[in-house]
């Protein structure tokens, strides 16, 4: 900065206007302004949109020496040097791929002290390298941006964020800022822990994204279900999240066919047909992108109107983030799901089969279960998400389909000892399907070969149809009254709080599945 102008005292709200041209700062960014100027630690736990870039650029400015900002993102990190060049701001990043004379000339302005702001990958900071380049640079701040990735409970994990608590002992009295729009309590106390933010001011705002309307369905004809909700959306532009690439491929071109123009984006497709497509769902009004998880960090259209999942995304987390980017603008969005015991039995297949560490597949299957919990609960799907972030809401927002629509549930202990007598009467050796079909009395070769058909539970669920049996199942796993072993290919076994449920010292009730719901929805077929 050497405009005159600029030189004057470095107060919070003049750089703010006078380097941004923003009139004021928003939510709690001048108390997180505040706290890091004033030489202090600081974690910051704002949604997407917020505005946490701000929190570490004004105080880097304001503070003598450059700012540091730790982030594993290298197409983020060369947008923001781009944007803050175009302010006169003096910022540049260093990672893999940038080229010796950028490097030379990065170490020049480090050494002559006119850089304001730094950006680093993680991996360089734990180098020693980067230790003897800023051992006689007068450092501002140091900011660890997606701070989640130190913790194994965040949806993200990364093992380079783990040396990051160096930074403390190499560099003493400088002011540390940790950020993240992950907050759930798990991972805001391992990011604490981790990085040693004991004595860093805890900044956060409601998680709560009150313009989208979640919606969660049990999926029978996906396809069908999937048509329904974009014809409330017709028009407008949204997201359809799918697991495999394949299903992406099929899906979009399926409703091209349809009538609702869509392309498909996922890490399979050359880069230049991504950039075309994403370029495409960025400038298009209407357009319905359908996307693996590749889709979207970094991605800001305001006006997204929906965001569909087919399949189950990843955690919690990622529902949120994903869901998260409807809505930017402010305006009604709607979050929709299709879901079905399919997804949690390949889920848990992919954590047990998947090479990590036990502790780490503890923490998996521990993400699936409370992902569950928020599709099966009879409650305010709102409150139960917001919940999981370690928020308070008391409820009945009047915003998701459990509050639009309440959900009907019925005394079901009856039907849950019936459920869990015919798991342990088969051995605890089959899955959903098979038991079922002894409940239901359905006579398969597989009743028949494992001598199933001649026992008392064969046939003693009859007085429910196969979907409210499915339904209960799920809903027993969310219970945390069985659980599908993996090992065992998909076999459900009970947990030892099913034994209270036996002995008629527990009472069940469940939420009545209710396959199709909309709001306006017209079906063309059934
Ligand atoms: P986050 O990193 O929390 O997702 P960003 O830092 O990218 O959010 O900010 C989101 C958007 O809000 C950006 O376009 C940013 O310029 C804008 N913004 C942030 N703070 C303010 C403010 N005080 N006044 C006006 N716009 C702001
Ligand atoms: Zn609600």
């Amino acid at each position: 900065l050497t405009d005159p102008l600029f030189t004057a005292p470095s107060e919070p709200l003049a750089v703010l206007k006078s380097v941004y041209g923003y009139p004021a700062f928003r939510g709690k960014q001048q108390a997180v302004v505040e706290q890091v100027v004033a030489g202090g630690d600081a974690v910051v736990l704002f949604p997407t949109g917020a505005g946490k870039s701000l929190c570490y650029q004004v105080p880097s400015l304001c503070r003598p020496g450059v700012g540091v900002v730790i982030s594993p993102l290298i197409a983020l990190m060369r947008d923001q040097v781009e944007a803050l060049k175009q302010l006169g701001v003096n910022a540049a990043a260093l990672n893999s791929s940038i080229s010796r004379e950028d490097y030379g000339a990065v170490r020049r302005a480090l050494d002559a002290g006119t850089l304001d702001l730094l950006y680093v990958t993680p991996e360089r900071v734990a180098t020693p390298g980067f230790r003897e380049m800023m051992a006689n640079v007068e450092i501002a701040l140091f900011a660890i941006d997606e701070a989640h990735c130190v913790s194994q409970w965040g949806h993200d994990f990364r093992p380079e964020y783990r040396a990051l608590d160096a930074l403390r002992e190499t560099f003493p009295g400088v002011p540390r800022m940790a950020l993240t729009a992950t907050a759930d309590p798990h991972t805001r106390e391992d990011i604490i822990a981790r990085l040693g933010l004991e004595d860093a001011a805890v900044f956060t705002t409601s998680f709560d994204r009150p313009n989208i309307t979640y919606e969660i369905v049990e999926r029978d004809q996906p396809r069908r279900q999937l048509l329904e909700f974009l014809n409330r959306h017709k028009g407008a532009s949204g997201i359809v999240y799918c697991l495999s690439r394949a299903k992406v491929d099929e899906t979009s071109e399926w409703l091209n066919g349809q009538g609702i123009p869509s392309l498909p984006y996922h890490a399979g497709m050359t880069r230049e047909d991504r950039d075309a497509n994403q370029d495409a769902f960025l400038k298009e009004e209407e357009l319905c992108l359908v996307a693996t998880v590749a889709f979207g960090m970094g991605i800001d259209k305001p006006n997204v109107r929906y965001v569909a999942h087919l399949d189950l995304p990843g955690s919690v987390e990622a529902y949120y983030q994903e869901t998260g980017r409807a809505g930017r603008d402010g305006l009604p969005s709607e979050a929709w799901m299709a879901y079905g015991m399919a997804d949690v039995v390949q889920r848990g297949k992919m954590i047990e089969r998947g090479t990590a560490g036990e502790e780490i597949k503890r923490v998996e299957r521990a993400k699936l279960n409370a992902l569950l919990g928020i599709c099966e609960t009879a409650g305010c799907r709102r409150q139960a998400l917001l919940a999981h972030f370690g928020e308070a809401h008391p409820g009945g927002c009047g915003n998701c389909d459990t509050c639009l629509k309440p959900v009907d549930t019925w005394e079901g202990t009856e039907a849950a000892i019936k459920a869990l007598a015919a798991i342990y009467r088969t051995g605890e050796r089959f899955g959903a399907g098979h038991v079922i079909d002894v409940l239901t009395g359905n006579e398969t070769e597989r009743t028949e070969r494992f001598g199933h058909n001649s026992m008392p539970v064969f046939g003693a669920g009859r007085d429910l149809p196969v979907k409210t049996w499915q339904s209960v199942y799920r809903q027993l796993l969310a219970m945390g009254l069985i659980r599908v072993d993996h090992e065992a290919y998909g076999a459900m076994k009970l947990e030892a709080e099913a034994r209270a449920v036996f002995r008629h010292e527990r009472t069940i009730r469940f939420r009545s599945d209710r396959p199709t719901r909309g709001k306006a929805a017209k079906s063309a077929s059934s």
